[in-house]
């Protein structure tokens, strides 16, 4: 096996058990290890750190698979543990859903994999040089420990090129999954494109923040005795708008720039037999948008706010920081004092407190008053792994507008 040897002082964070480790902290590579080869980490003074998968040409130059050096991490079995756990540890949330994350990356053990079940057919993204080179076996695993139906790879991500890898999109294993696979989330049905949808077809991150919404709708109802009036903006496939609507809202108007993201969507709705007079579907730019509803004088009892990423990497911070400040401004504007914003972000290079805020800087410039009654996460399906922080992207916040 070829040593890894790291620059003196380099070792720290291995030791924490952070799983990356960058090119910059390599001394020097022993031999000339193949894209996604299991390589041996040694610190400065000849300690060996423990094993991991090596991609040359990514910055990211290896991904941990163990802290023990000894363990044998290309058997076979030691995957077959990993992904075993991996979806013990998502059993429960069958009673709820049967769309789910099974397999996310380094929190798993399984750095760079991606895998989400929609309803027994599984889509993958291998999105480092060590998942994709151990892909047969993952997929054969799978197919058995999971009892899916078909695996189908979406492996189409932009950060696929940064391990020197080409896309890939397609059957990995058993039948072809159907065009669209109908999944039951909260009592809400979704219809679930895995081949052009974002992400692999759905957000299923967003799963508890969907059962918030739709809980503030029920009690509303139960409060006032009427449904509430809602504004969805970046709706893709209707997700938040349909949760409104099973928890009894009167009416929601739905936001996005995509025609087929509000065909989608449209067609969700009527799967679930919603009432089409109270659904207003825009097909829009949502910074214009809220600015034009603000002149009409159009008010709402509560505005989602779940935009894109605005934020890529750390580089674009700032001009990301001023979008959510602009829509979260425009956004809680439209609040009648009482109302509700639930505001996200998923840009990773923002984080808890930076987002917290920014949306206290558009309270202020607002002249409103808010409390924050609520704080989202991504749902227990995305565990946060504790030595690995990066893996926490998603946050939002529950505002109640006092003023
Ligand atoms: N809230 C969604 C996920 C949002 S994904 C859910 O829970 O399922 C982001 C969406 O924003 C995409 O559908 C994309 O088409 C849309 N979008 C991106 N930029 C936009 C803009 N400036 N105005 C309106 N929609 C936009």
């Amino acid at each position: 096996m070829i040593d890894v040897i790291l620059k003196k002082g380099k070792e720290k964070s291995l030791l924490r058990r952070h799983p990356w480790i960058y090119d910059t902290a390599v001394q020097k590579t022993l031999g000339c290890a193949q894209p996604g080869e299991t390589v041996r980490v040694v610190s400065a003074d000849g300690r060996p750190l423990g094993l991991g998968a090596y991609s040359p040409s990514s910055t990211l130059r290896v991904r941990m698979w163990s802290f023990d050096a000894s363990v044998d991490v290309d058997d076979s079995l030691f995957l077959r543990r990993r992904i075993e756990a991996a979806i013990e540890a998502r059993e429960a949330l069958l009673s709820r859903t049967n769309a789910r994350r099974l397999i996310f990356g380094e929190a798993d053990g399984i750095p760079g994999l991606i895998v989400d079940d929609y309803d027994g057919w599984l889509v993958t993204q291998f999105q480092s040089a060590g998942a994709e080179r151990r892909r047969d076996e993952i997929v054969s695993i799978l197919m058995d420990a999971a009892q899916a139906k078909g695996i189908f790879d979406r492996s189409d991500a932009a950060t696929r090129s940064r391990e020197g890898l080409k896309p890939h999109v397609g059957v990995l294993a058993g039948k072809e999954a159907p065009q669209l696979i109908e999944v039951v989330e909260d009592g809400v049905r979704y219809g679930v494109d895995v081949r052009v949808g974002h992400k692999t077809g759905f957000y299923i991150d967003q799963r508890e923040s969907r059962l918030a919404a739709q809980r503030i709708a029920a009690d509303f109802l139960e409060r006032t005795g009427r449904g509430l009036r809602a504004l969805n903006c970046f709706c893709y496939t209707g997700g938040f708008s349909l949760a409104l609507m099973k928890g009894g809202a009167q009416e929601v108007v739905s936001v996005d720039s995509s025609a087929e993201a509000l065909a989608r969507a449209q067609a969700n709705a009527a799967l679930n037999g919603f009432d089409d007079a109270r659904m207003q579907w825009v097909e829009a730019d949502v910074f214009g948008c809220l600015r034009k509803m603000r002149e009409e004088g159009q008010t709402f009892d509560l505005v989602i706010l779940d935009p894109p990423k605005f934020a890529s990497s750390h580089y674009h911070v700032e001009r990301a920081a001023r979008a959510y400040k602009d829509i979260n401004l425009n956004g809680m504007r439209l609040l009648r004092t009482g109302g509700r914003l639930l505001t996200f972000s998923c840009s990773g290079a923002i984080d808890v407190d930076l987002f917290q805020k920014i949306v206290a800087g558009a309270v202020f410039d607002a002249g409103r008053t808010a409390w924050a009654v609520e704080r989202f996460g991504a749902g227990s399906d995305h565990p946060l792994l504790m030595t690995y922080p990066e893996g926490e992207y998603l946050k939002g916040l529950d505002l109640l507008m006092r003023d």
